[in-house]
């Protein structure tokens, strides 16, 4: 062989390697490596010529002008599944094609590439590529045929197109594939006069099971929705799954009759327990029905129905099927008009926060504001956020809206400081999407640092199910606010699916007992067991427990008496805009006990007080707490009030004219054991203290002067503390 034929062939083999990568434009090459054969033909006797053809990697079949094969190499054979060339030679090339191709391959022009399907000897169709020159071959005319063996393209384009098609995980139909299938559905039941239903259904309880049990068990139940779905389809039903929890059973030439029978079936299927490790839990699903021609003629605007009936199962409870109706569109489309007002909303100022105090049930003061955002709309008028925070959440408004409320708080925080307010410690609501977005902490620390506001006046509220959402990504960007000193809180608590094993990691500064249990709190005892155990898992938690939504005295009572931190609701005040709840800000305190506690069952204290001065200081100070206060300025004289009538406390001077304190508590404890003995000392001498406690059963010391917190302390936990509790056991 020349050296300029082994180069050609070289080369040919090169690029007839490259053809056999499924890359398309390969047209170029093909071309290149007929025009080397061609070559051969010319530069070679017929003895080169069969060499040279089996150095093709590609299959290569000489044809006469008649089509006769009069040679083919080794990869033509095995193309064509036969066992030697001798087969091949001298039988017609178009006795292998299926279907009439010769006019087609005559007018193959250089470069084209002709797909056409092959029967090989032992009958099995396979798809070639084929490219054809023609030439001169000892004088006479020929043509060259390059075949390119596309049945392994096929298989590789042919499972792109199911996946393309399909599902990953439950291997049903894809929306792609659903729409292609309900496209062609149409034009048949136009010509049969007949229905199609398409059920669009949505699991009800799908995200407890994925975000509580994790996303193992969540394609666990998809799987068995899919097989479940199935079981119930007909022949000729496509069951679909769009994505996530949301599977569509398209069923044609179906009876009106039937719709609701299928609709049915559905909800049983999915009604039914879902075993996931060993225990069974009951999800349910919403089905939406929209039917062809009634509610739509096109795939897309009756998936898009369905759909919309499906949310109104949804929220009409779940586990129902509802029936696709045209006021359903007209609360869609009124819903679209009032997302669109709401993004204009945002960005003309519209929204507004008012502020609901929270108080400190121990010593009455106002310890913070929660902001609650309204919406002042001049098409709708002033709306509570249950009317619109739905809307914003599903129409990705909610960020927006968070950022604005962030903003506004900040900038509220600052006007009240600047006005000699102080500091107002101001808590904002979140959205759950928040504590996903890592960007969030910055967003945080340049608002606090723009407004120059110290960082433990701003505190978030996280609601429950937040937390169940991405639990470690959410606790990791949680520490680092935390870490930034903005306090948290957990909203709303008692409502959502708890895990406690991530609550004891929250590191939340209060846990707010939702309103739900505050109502029920007088009518029903499971209500005010649920509160105690919540108020005690926050002290255990090292948390501060507040109670929303206390709307009576009597709720109040009870709530004190269990022991809670700090409360908040129209009892106090209802969510105000700033300007009334300034007049809030200037008082002391916006809570005395007794301004919730009967008149008749005010407490009495007895103040036993020879100085003149010291005792008028004590009952000033007693009066601030709301207690009434007796006084006598001996021992003589309190013996004779103890025989008139009862007493809570006795705060007793040590130091009296004639009988000393100790002694005087003494007889005090024999005749009213229940009134709690608190001695005024400034000994440190410990024989007077155990005799205080061994002889005149003090529970408490004051020293003078008095300090107003320790008095404080000692008269609420004996006093108001004592009352509330007898009160709600009495209840
Ligand atoms: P929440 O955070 O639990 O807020 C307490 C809700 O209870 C407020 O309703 C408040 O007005 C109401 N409330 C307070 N005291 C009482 C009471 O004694 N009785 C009754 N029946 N209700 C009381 P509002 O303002 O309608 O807010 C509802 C919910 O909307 C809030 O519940 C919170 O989850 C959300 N929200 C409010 N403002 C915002 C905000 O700026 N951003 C976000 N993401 N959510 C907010
Ligand atoms: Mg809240
Ligand atoms: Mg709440």
């Amino acid at each position: 062989m020349s050296e300029k034929l082994e180069a050609a062939l070289r080369h040919a083999i090169d690029l007839e390697r490259k053809t056999r990568t499924p890359a398309e434009n390969l047209a170029e090459e093909r071309s290149e490596s007929l025009r080397l054969v061609h070559e051969l033909l010319h530069e070679t006797e017929k003895k080169h010529f069969r060499d040279a053809l089996e150095f093709m990697p590609c299959a290569v079949v000489a044809i006469e002008n008649n089509g006769t094969i009069f040679a083919a190499n080794t990869a033509a054979i095995k193309l064509l599944h036969i066992t030697a060339e001798i087969e091949l030679l001298n039988s017609n090339w178009s006795s292998w094609v299926v279907g009439d191709y010769e006019n087609d391959i005559r007018g193959l022009r250089e470069g084209q590439e002709l797909i056409l399907p092959i029967k090989c000897a032992d009958g099995k169709l396979t798809t070639v590529g084929l490219s054809a020159r023609s030439t001169q071959f000892q004088h006479r005319t020929s043509t060259i045929l390059v075949l390119r063996d596309l049945s392994e393209q096929r298989r590789h384009e042919d499972a792109l197109h199911y996946q393309a098609t399909h599902d990953g995980l439950t291997d049903l139909p894809n929306r792609v594939l659903l729409l292609d299938r309900i496209n062609h559905a149409i034009p048949r039941a136009s010509r049969g006069h007949e229905n199609i239903a398409l059920f669009f259904i949505d699991l009800d309880k799908f995200k407890f099971i994925n975000d509580s049990l994790g996303h193992n068990a969540g394609d666990q139940v998809l799987c068995e929705v899919a097989r479940r779905l199935q079981q119930l389809a007909r022949e000729g039903d496509t069951v679909a799954r769009l994505g996530g929890d949301e599977f569509v059973v398209a069923c044609e030439r179906i009876n009106k009759t039937d719709i609701e029978r299928v609709g049915s079936r559905l909800i049983a299927a999915l009604d039914a327990p879902f075993e996931i490790h060993g225990n069974q839990h009951y999800l349910g699903g919403s089905v939406g029905v929209a039917v062809y021609p009634e509610h739509g003629e096109d795939t897309e605007l009756l998936l898009k129905r369905a759909d919309i009936a499906m949310y109104e199962a949804k929220a009409s409870g779940g586990s129902n099927l509802c029936r696709f109706s045209l006021d359903m569109q007209k609360n869609i489309d009124m819903r679209l008009e009032m997302e669109a007002h709401l993004r204009n909303g945002l960005l003309n100022n519209e929204l507004v926060l008012h502020y609901q105090p929270q108080v400190d049930f121990k010593t009455g003061t106002l310890v913070s504001l929660e902001a609650l955002v309204r919406w002042n709309s001049p098409q709708y008028g002033l709306l509570s956020p249950e009317k619109f925070l739905p809307l914003a959440e599903e129409s990705n408004l909610i960020n927006a809206l968070d950022n604005f409320v962030l903003e506004q708080a900040c900038t509220q925080i600052v006007k009240w400081h600047q006005k000699g307010l102080g500091w107002v410690r101001v808590a904002i609501n979140l959205a759950a999407t928040k504590f996903t977005l890592p960007s969030f902490e910055f967003e945080l620390r340049d608002c606090l640092k723009h407004h120059g506001i110290p960082s433990g006046y701003l505190e978030l509220e996280v609601t429950e199910s937040l937390s169940m959402g991405d639990p470690n990504a959410a606790l990791e960007l949680m520490y680092k606010i935390k870490n930034m000193g903005v306090q948290l809180a957990i909203d709303d608590f008692g409502t959502g699916y708890s895990n406690l094993g991530y609550l004891k990691r929250f590191p939340a500064d209060r846990l707010k007992i939702d309103q739900s249990f505050v109502r029920g709190l007088l009518k029903n005892p499971q209500d005010r067991t649920i509160i105690a155990a919540v108020i005690q898992l926050a002290h255990n938690l090292n948390m501060r427990a507040i109670a929303e939504g206390v709307e009576t005295e009597e709720e109040a009572i009870q709530l004190f008496a269990l022991n809670v931190d700090e409360i908040q609701g129209y009892w106090l005040s209802r969510p105000e805009p700033p300007h009334i709840i300034e007049q809030l800000l200037v008082k002391a305190t916006l809570l005395e006990p007794a301004k919730f506690m009967r008149g008749e069952e005010i407490p009495r204290v007895l103040l036993v007080e020879d100085d003149i001065v010291a005792m008028e200081i004590m009952i000033f100070l007693l009066e601030s707490l709301g207690v009434r206060v007796v006084c006598a300025d001996s021992a003589e004289r309190a013996m004779e009030l103890f025989h008139q009538s009862e007493f809570t406390m006795a705060i007793i001077d040590h130091w009296l004219p004639g009988e000393n304190g100790i002694t005087l508590l003494s007889r005090i404890k024999q005749m009213m054991p229940h009134t709690v003995r608190v001695l005024v000392t400034s000994s440190n001498d410990p024989q007077v203290l155990r005799d205080a406690i061994n002889i005149g059963g003090v529970s408490h010391f004051l020293t003078k002067p008095i300090d107003p917190d320790t008095l404080k302390q000692v008269v609420m936990k004996a006093c108001w503390h004592n009352l509330a509790k007898r009160r709600s056991s009495t209840t």
